[in-house]
């Protein structure tokens, strides 16, 4: 497959797109990043690599970081993590508090924020720092040992945060959180303010397309049985209430966030990720939506 002529297409195809979507203004550092910016790299489970653009250059990954710390978490409790959140999509917007209140504080799923909240929680049960914990582990998955937490944007969450604080207090009001809100909290909102490329995040998930086994260290990073699992968790909750959508038009497991990031893989094949700020109304990247759409029509193959 000519991945650099599929990707050099893809970028052409998206350019009437460009001032369609809306990049989000919630917090000084998202707002001001420019709308134009475009990137993408893929990586096959061949050890090719292939990208355009601005990929490598790095962004606030946000909700991306879902998948990374459910990942994580999966390793340290396996399946009795289900007791504590479910797995099925949410329908609803990813801060959402009448959901959780009917569910009885038990959030839907993951991967979205009272979801991730709980795997917070876990991960603080789990380790001694946390926050250590979730930088070396996205350091070893990507190979870029210099990723850090952008303090500014884990700042500006932290003051604008007040749905996610109302979250994690429904939570812990419900017994579903071990730990102290703040503590929760405090670790969700440096999770979001994590800075990757499209490179390096690619990289990152290269092991969801090759059976669990990473790109550079031929080691398994997860079973075959847990990648079966958090690519099915991606494909039916990755895309906030807009992942039916996602399936119709892209066919490929992924996980999107306000920073404009998309990552998905194609089992057995690739991983990709793309940026670009401009987000729809659902908080997907318009351009990145696009251009994986255009990704799986130019090469015929998805997950379907
Ligand atoms: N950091 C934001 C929040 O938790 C958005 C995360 C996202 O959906 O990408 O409200």
């Amino acid at each position: 497959m000519d991945f650099d002529q599929i990707l050099l297409e893809i970028s052409r195809y998206v350019q009437p797109l460009f001032g369609k979507g809306k990049v989000a203004d919630y917090i000084p550092a998202l707002s001001a990043v420019p709308g134009t910016k475009f990137g993408m790299a893929l990586h096959t489970v061949g050890g090719e690599t292939f990208q355009i653009g601005d990929a490598e250059e790095r962004f606030s990954i946000q909700s991306i970081s879902k998948l990374f710390t459910l990942s994580l978490a999966m390793g340290f409790v396996g399946e009795e993590l289900w007791r504590r959140v479910g797995r099925e999509p949410s329908g609803n917007p990813f801060n959402s508090l009448v959901q959780l209140e009917y569910e009885h504080g038990i959030p839907r799923n993951p991967m979205i924020n009272a979801g991730a909240l709980v795997i917070c929680d876990v991960l603080l049960s789990h380790t001694k720092d946390a926050r250590q914990a979730v930088l070396d582990y996205m350091r070893v998955l990507s190979g870029a040992h210099d990723i850090v937490f952008d303090a500014a944007i884990a700042r500006s969450e932290a003051d604008t945060g007040y749905i996610n604080l109302a979250l994690a207090n429904f939570l812990k009001g419900n017994g579903n959180l071990e730990n102290d809100v703040e503590a929760v909290l405090d670790l969700y909102f440096h999770q979001c303010s994590l800075v990757m490329s499209c490179s390096e995040l690619s990289r990152a998930v290269l092991h969801l397309a090759n059976g669990g086994v990473s790109w550079h260290l031929s080691e398994t990073i997860l079973t075959p049985g847990q990648v079966k699992r958090l690519n099915a968790v991606m494909l039916t909750c990755g895309l906030y209430d807009a992942v039916g959508e996602f399936a119709y038009r892209v066919g490929l497991p992924g996980k999107s966030g306000v920073g404009g990031g998309i990552v998905a893989v194609m089992p057995r094949e690739y991983s990709v990720a793309v940026w670009s700020p401009e987000l729809d109304a659902f908080g997907n990247s318009m351009v990145g939506g696009a251009a994986l759409e255009y990704l799986t029509t130019l090469t015929g193959r998805s997950v379907f």
